[in-house]
């Protein structure tokens, strides 16, 4: 399978005629092409970009929501086979992007389709200075869009749908390890009318194709996902051609849970919590707290569950945990589980690779639990993003929420307890840009998503985003 840059509404071959490999994570083989796209492409994309801007700008906001929820619906009705690319690119279970990625690329679509139409700006009357103030909302105009593997469509739409909402044109990179579904939205935007030039997208190399994109002077805005140091070398770039940016990177998530908890919902919770997607969400709970008097009681029934959970193949129904994304990825999460082989923690169940029946060079892992003695070590302090937590006991609120935040990231934080006044401590306490009590991935796409300290700057979602993506302008009239 071929997959080609969509520019200007067309697919099209790199001008380079320079290509990379795509593995299926399932069995490990290439399974397909993708463009190496250049600086010369990314100028190709852009130049289509700057044309359609001009129209879509001044495309009423009628119009835009109705070709947004055009998409949407197209997504949906294309469900199964968007499902079926996302797992063959990803390595996730069908069942799960069938259930969450590609409904929730729908909804974005939907979502900002039908937030542009509540967009308003503000006025303010200068009363006593015979004036009044309004604000403009304006497209920057070209903004680029760079995304990461993990929720492929997921995030690479969050990002689409408000920039073309507010009336932008886009040049677009998702994750060269998952391009398909990127490569099959042209298609839909195509069907749904959306005119030709208001989103490209170009497929390589982060080095190459996203490197071309940051750097390109007349690309306005940066919208990226992705880890700490790529988006710390993006910052670099951007910062001396004063592109608006926004960033949302990695994270270490601490999942909190005192005694006086719903235990059963919690411990339900807490295994999706930390194995959905393989662990590869940015916000699945990934160093686990819990309180000293029930510390023995989750252990083990914690560990009988995630024995329980079944590796295998994306495409089997009964498969919990599918493949991890790429070979490379896998041997890095190995590398933390031989940190706890080699006397850093104690394995309590998993650490082993899987070998699959016809998929054997799949990248198939174990779902791991390491118990470890302290915050302090590599394991509690890097970002692993796979199926690998760790826990260990605490004693009080305080000892708690000093470890929670002695980390450098600050994404967001999951506290399970039935106290309200403790909740209402912590969740002011903690530094993160998101905490769920008693619950986890509660997702209202109106709320601000985001994170501080190395997990970001900025916040996407509902009316943030749309304020991103525009440029405010303010004007005073005097009468
Ligand atoms: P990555 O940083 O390696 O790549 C992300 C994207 O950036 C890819 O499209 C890549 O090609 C591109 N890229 C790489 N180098 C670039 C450069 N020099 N210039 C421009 N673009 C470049 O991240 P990844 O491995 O794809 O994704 C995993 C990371 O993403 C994890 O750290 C995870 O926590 C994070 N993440 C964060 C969120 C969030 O909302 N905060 C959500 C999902 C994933």
């Amino acid at each position: 399978m071929t997959i080609q840059n969509y520019i200007n509404g067309q697919f099209e071959n790199p001008i380079s005629n320079n290509w990379i490999d795509n593995y299926c994570p399932a069995n490990g083989e290439v399974y397909g092409q993708i463009p190496n796209a250049s600086k010369d492409d990314v100028n190709k994309a852009y130049q289509s970009a700057k044309s359609a801007f001009k129209q879509w700008s001044q495309t009423t906001l009628e119009e835009r929501s109705r070709i947004l929820i055009k998409i949407s619906e197209l997504l949906e009705a294309n469900l199964q086979r968007f499902a079926e690319a996302e797992s063959k690119d990803n390595g996730k279970p069908v069942s799960l992007a069938k259930v969450v990625d590609i409904p929730r690329a729908a909804s974005n679509f939907r979502f900002f389709g039908h937030a542009i139409t509540q967009f308003a700006s503000e006025s303010h009357e200068s009363i006593g200075q015979n004036a009044i103030n309004y604000t403009l909302r304006q497209p920057i105009g070209v903004v680029g869009c760079i995304s990461p593997w993990n929720l492929p469509l997921y995030l690479f739409t969050w990002k689409i749908a408000p920039a073309i909402a507010t009336g932008n044109c886009v040049v677009a990179k998702p994750s060269e390890v998952t391009p398909m579904t990127a490569y099959l939205l042209g298609k839909i935007c195509n069907e749904a009318g959306l005119p030709k030039g208001v989103l490209n997208i170009v497929h390589g190399l982060g080095t190459t194709t996203g490197q071309a994109i940051i750097e390109h002077p007349n690309i306005k805005a940066i919208s990226f996902t992705g880890g700490t140091t790529t988006g710390a070398h993006i910052a670099k770039v951007v910062a001396p051609m004063f592109k608006k940016l926004s960033l949302e990177l990695g994270g270490k998530n601490p999942n909190i849970i005192f005694a006086d908890c719903d235990y059963k919902d919690m411990l339900e919770t807490t295994v999706r919590s930390s194995f959905a997607n393989q662990g590869q969400i940015c916000l699945c709970g990934s160093r686990i707290f819990v309180e000293a008097s029930i510390y023995d009681t989750f252990k083990t029934d914690f560990v009988k569950k995630i024995k329980q959970l079944k590796v295998g193949h994306p495409s089997e129904k009964t498969t919990n945990i599918g493949a991890l994304v790429s070979k490379s990825h896998l041997e890095k999460v190995i590398s933390y589980i031989n940190l706890a082989k080699e006397g850093n923690g104690k394995i309590l169940c998993g650490g082993n690779r899987v070998t699959i029946k016809n998929y054997e060079n799949g990248y198939y892992l174990e779902p791991t639990v390491i118990e470890v003695k302290t915050n302090d070590c590599r394991i509690n302090q890097e970002e692993i993003f796979g199926p690998v937590v760790t826990i260990m006991p605490f004693n009080t609120e305080e000892d708690v929420l000093h470890m929670a935040n002695n980390v450098k990231y600050g994404l967001s934080a999951t506290l399970w307890t039935n106290n309200l006044k403790r909740t209402m401590r912590m969740s002011n306490q903690l530094q993160t840009g998101i905490v769920w009590v008693n619950t986890w991935m509660l997702r209202d796409l109106r709320t601000p998503f985001g994170g501080t300290k190395a997990s970001g700057v900025g916040r996407e979602g509902g009316f943030e985003a749309l304020r991103f993506f525009t440029e405010a302008k303010n004007v005073c009239i005097k009468y």
